[in-house]
Parts: C-alpha cells; structure tokens; sequence
C-alpha cells in the first residue's frame, strides 16, 4: 500500500514537471505571421531565438485556419468543433444569434465558449493569469477570466502592449502573474490588405520582431528574462488572392432560398427543409474552384462536423479563390485587386504558422519539424506546472521535444 502511495507521488512529481522552478510562461500571437516569413533576412530576433531557443518548422493551424477558431484552439487544446468558436463570424442556427469578431457583447458572452481556456485552468490552480488582449479573455464570469487583462483596442499602440506586460511583471511577487498573452494584428492587417509578397508585409515583420526585442529587453532590465518563457506562435499564414477569382455560390443557387455564413474561403449552407440534396447537386455539376461537401463528409482532419452550428452543406474555396454570398461579394470588391487571405484546409503550407519559443524550459538551438496549434495547451500547462484539462484535442508528446 505505502509503495504504490509512493509511486502515486512520484508520478505525480512527474506529472507536474517544472513546478518547482515557478517559471513564467508569456504567449505571444503575431497574427497572419506566415511560418517562412523568417527568411526573409528581416527579424534579427526571430534568428537569435532560432540559436537560443526551440524553433518548429511550422505551426498547422486547426480547420478553418482564421483568427479566432485558432487562438481558441491555441489556448484550450481543443478543435473548433470542441471550443466552440468556429469562424470569426457564424450563427446559432436555432436561435439566428450572431458571433462576431469585432462585436464586444458577443465576444464577451460566455454561452459561445465551450473550451476551458488555459488562464481558467492555471488560476483554478492558483497561478496568476493576465492577457494583453487575446480572443475569449473578456468574458465577465469571474471564474473564465484571467486577473489581469485589457479589453480589445485595435488602435493601442504596440509599445504600449509591451509596457504593459513588463508592467504586470513588475508586480510584487504574490500578485504578479506566471502566464500572459499579447497580440500583435499587425502582420495579418498588412498580409490581407497588399497580399504576402508585399513591402508592406516586410515591414510590418521587422516592426513585430522588434516589439519582440523590447519585450526581452524590458525582461532584462527587471531581471525576470531568466525565469521567462517566451512562446511565439501565429494563428495562420496567409496566401494571395485577387477579386478576379471569386465564385458567387448565391448566383449558382438562384432558385433556391437558403441562408449563408460565408467567410470568403468557405461559405457553409443552411437549405430550407427538404431541398438539401437538390442544392448539393447543383453545386456539384457546377464544381470549379470550389468544393462542396456535406459537413459529414469532411476530411476526418478538419475534425469540423461535430458542433451544432455548423451548417449542413459546406463550400471550400480553392486555394487563392472566394466563395461568396451577394453580400459577401458588395464587400469584397469594395477593393477590387489583390490582396491575402487565409481559412482554407490547414494542409496548405501557405496555411502554416510560426512556433518560435526561447526560455528555460527550451532547448537551445533546436529545430524540429511541424507543430501543431492544439498542442501548445498542454505544452504550456507542462511548463507552468499545472494539470491540463482532461477531455482535450491535444498530446503533449507530440510537442514536448522542444522542452529540455
Ligand atoms: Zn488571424
């Protein structure tokens, strides 16, 4: 009895790994950061975290690779279908309620969230959570909250984001937090607005590597860089794309009165009662640039089937295409030309993202191979030494050789 006690302990020290040397782990999303956006010879600090840290190939976003199913998924371990939040615009169909980026009563209501968030998780285990912004951190429920966040404000200057983390660091040490989130939009505004290849893009890389360098500048000068775990992710990449090629499924559909939620690289469809397999057919015969499936018959790694919300009839634009509703299409040639965009199958490379991480919990100089988004959870519960949640999409061990 005594020995399988011991041997209880023994796994649980285990279990809870670095819990001991109370490192602090900071989650830094660049959003859109395309995962070879480094070698373009312009971020001195991503190439300096390539030799003093743990760097992946790249980062496979879930399925729809956009913005917020991603940083959900990053946070919770688990897939879209999982957490909830499927795209960064989509309905409850029975209800006709809307999630919208962008809208700050839906964005903080909790009834959309299902994942458990890794602050929820670290301060139910008495760590000290706080988020420079991150999609999901400002639901009202005390307990879904971390102690310490700001509220989304697209125009904060991005000194002032760094300031403020190394200000929560400044803490004295019973209130200062051991996890914190900060976000960047810059490189996801620039890639959508003048496409991946962009000058634009190119600066908007160096301007984020160096907000990077100030943060560990900033830890320096606290003395708390030592104790640090800096992960640098993205949610996606980014590819070009160009209002020459847009399919307008509404058009293909024009006897037919149903409803959509589009998302320009996949639109899904709600048929009135009855008519789902004529729809189906008739966007079957005029396949081109798109493809159509009913959700059930996804590809298995989309794991984008289960959730209630999503509709019954899903359309996927070819890489570097559009589908799109009437609507959709007014806003979209609002600027007619090129352009980026991402949200199609994670399986695309362009779809990819960056893993960058620097820190005592790293190994040093290390490069491996693809990494992917729900996986980060577990890492990061691993490095704060908490216990993930139980029922999640994501395996430490498929991560976990980047840890020393
Ligand atoms: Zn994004």
């Amino acid at each position: 009895m005594k020995r399988t006690l011991l041997i209880l302990l023994l796994s649980l020290i285990g279990i809870t790994g670095y819990a001991d040397e109370k490192q602090n782990v900071i989650l830094i999303s660049l959003d859109g950061f395309r995962w070879d956006y480094p070698d373009r010879g312009i971020s001195p600090t991503l190439s300096m975290i390539e030799d003093e840290g743990a760097t992946a190939a790249s980062l496979e976003p879930v399925f729809p690779s956009k913005t917020f199913p991603n940083h959900l998924s990053l946070v919770t371990g688990m897939y879209p279908e999982n957490h909830g939040i499927l795209l960064n615009y989509f309905r409850n169909p029975h209800t006709r309620e809307v999630y919208r980026l962008g809208d700050s009563v839906s964005v903080r209501s909790s009834k959309w969230y299902q994942g458990e968030a890794i602050w929820e998780t670290a301060e139910r285990q008495n760590v000290i959570a706080a988020s420079y912004f991150w999609p999901g951190s400002e639901l009202p429920d005390a307990h879904r909250r971390p102690t310490y966040r700001e509220l989304y404000d697209h125009n904060r200057p991005y000194e002032k984001r760094v300031e403020g983390v190394i200000n929560w660091l400044k803490l004295p040490e019973e209130k200062r937090p051991r996890f914190i989130t900060l976000y960047f939009h810059e490189t996801d505004s620039k890639g959508h607005r003048y496409g991946p290849n962009s000058a634009e893009v190119d600066t908007a890389i160096a301007l984020v590597d160096s907000l990077i360098g100030m943060l560990i500048k900033g830890l320096k000068e606290i003395n708390q860089f030592e104790k640090t775990n800096i992960i640098i992710v993205s949610d996606h990449g980014m590819t070009d794309v160009h209002t020459d090629r847009v399919v307008n499924i509404e058009t293909i559909l024009s006897g037919f009165k149903c409803e959509y939620t589009t998302a320009g690289t996949l639109l899904m469809i709600k048929p009135h009662p009855g008519e789902a397999a004529d729809i189906y057919n008739v966007l079957k015969k005029n396949e081109r640039h798109y493809k159509v499936s009913y959700k059930e018959d996804l590809p298995a790694y989309y794991h984008f089937s289960k959730h209630p919300y999503i509709l019954p009839i899903v359309v996927e634009a070819e890489l570097g295409w559009s589908v799109v509703d009437n609507r959709a299409e007014r806003r979209l040639m609002r600027f007619p030309g090129p352009g980026g965009a991402h949200g199609y199958d994670s399986h695309n490379l362009e779809m990819h993202g960056l893993f960058y991480a620097i820190g005592p919990a790293f190994k040093k100089g290390y490069r491996t191979g693809t990494v992917r988004a729900i996986d980060v959870y577990p890492l990061m519960c691993k490095i704060l030494g908490i216990y993930p949640r139980q029922n999640i999409d994501g395996r430490l061990e498929r991560i976990s050789a980047v840890l020393k």
